[in-house]
């Protein structure tokens, strides 16, 4: 059969995951938390799956949830959206992503993404038809080149995916990110995809500034969020996607056949928990303090860091110290130190090498330790 993704193999999330189980090595590769999500909304699938709560959603996802997506947003970046036109439950950021895209990009449609980038962004352009124009971010901090950019756009240019705060380097967008985006796609059909799901995950006061809380980007982007990462879940596979009415009618048009739907008691379990902000309010602080952790013990090595602003990933430099590829270097880390991390390459399509690799400290602070305690070694 002819692939209609023949550069698409296992994704390095899946090799480095295995391969740390097989050498019993700590795991500090694939991005999800060691440890579990808070009893109370434990107990409230249990209620809920108990309650008979088991049949579909509405394909948009429960009124009660889409409200209380509403409220939230308005809470935290100040926006009103409408629930019943402008948001969607989804079965994870990935469907988000895949079904936002699938909805505008045409046979020939150009598509900008900004490299390093989250590896299921280019599968679903190619498989919509469309054409990826990938434009690096700066080199030193991964910020974004907005020269490049603006370079990158053609007539052809049908939709950009932004990723704040960004893996895998942590960047945070500032607000000059923002205006720069506005001013870009102001008076031209140009769509945006915002990847968010690290949106409750920024450290140094430093606030996520969301797409939908902008007047003018709001009304021509794809919001994609994810509560897996927010609440420790990342196995529930459960997110949704904030857009204008317009768009939000396209985007559920796919969604429709992708899923039609998004598990019921999960919808009625997160709706109720949501109910107190601090839920989601106190995130950042519990994940600054495994991030200093992590950070004050890898300083103490040669690799070279700056604290990461967002997300639960540190990222390191090594090619003062070595040459090794940076594959190589996760796959005998793993092996040898016994800590498994991801190669920064693998977020190339190019699989650019500028010898960096990323940790996820989502972790107990005793494995972190123990980890720390490993990789000591490679001094
Ligand atoms: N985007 C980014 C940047 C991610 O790191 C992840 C996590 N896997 C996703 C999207 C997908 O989120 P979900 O698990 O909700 O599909
Ligand atoms: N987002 C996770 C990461 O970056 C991986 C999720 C997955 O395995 N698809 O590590």
């Amino acid at each position: 059969m002819r692939s209609k993704l023949p550069q698409v193999g296992t994704t390095i999330f899946t090799v480095m995951s295995k391969m740390a189980h097989d050498e019993g090595a700590i795991n500090l590769s694939q991005g999800y938390p060691g440890f579990g999500a808070d009893p109370v909304l434990l107990d409230l699938v249990a209620h809920y799956t108990k309650s008979g709560y088991n049949q579909y959603a509405p394909m948009s996802g429960i009124p009660q949830f889409r409200q209380r997506m509403a409220e939230k947003i308005l809470r935290c970046y100040g926006a009103e959206v409408n629930p019943d036109e402008e948001v969607t439950i989804v079965s994870g950021a990935t469907e988000a992503i895949f079904s936002a895209i699938t909805a505008v990009v045409h046979p020939g449609d150009e598509v900008v993404v900004l490299e390093p980038a989250y590896d299921s962004y280019e599968p679903a352009i190619q498989l919509a038809g469309g054409i990826t124009i990938h434009v690096p971010l700066d080199s030193k901090d991964f910020s974004v080149d907005w020269e490049r950019v603006k370079h990158a756009i053609t007539y052809k240019t049908k939709l950009i995916v932004i990723n704040t705060p960004h893996n895998p380097s942590g960047y945070v967008w500032a607000e000059q990110d923002m205006k720069q985006l506005s001013d870009l796609v102001r008076d031209r059909n140009i769509y945006v995809v915002s990847d968010e799901v690290y949106e409750h995950i920024t450290f140094d006061q430093r606030p996520h500034l969301s797409l939908v809380g902008h007047p003018e980007l709001r009304k021509k982007t794809f919001v994609c969020g994810s509560f897996g990462k927010t609440f420790h879940v990342t196995g529930w596979k459960i997110g949704y996607c904030i857009a204008p009415p317009e768009l939000t009618k396209e985007f559920r048009k796919v969604h429709q056949f992708v899923t039609f739907s998004t598990v019921t008691p999960l919808q009625f379990a997160l709706c109720d928990y949501l109910e107190k902000p601090e839920r989601y309010e106190s995130i950042p602080s519990f994940y600054e303090k495994k991030r200093d952790l992590f950070l004050q013990g890898l300083q103490k090595t040669d690799l070279i860091l700056e604290p990461t602003q967002g997300s639960f990933f540190q990222t390191a430099r090594y090619g003062h110290l070595s040459k090794i590829e940076d594959k190589e270097l996760a796959e005998r880390m793993t092996k040898e130190l016994k800590v498994a991390c991801i190669p920064v390459s693998a977020f190339y399509h190019d699989h650019q090498d500028d010898k960096i690799i990323r940790f996820c400290f989502a972790k107990e602070d005793q494995e972190l330790e123990e980890a720390l305690k490993r990789l000591d070694r490679l001094n």
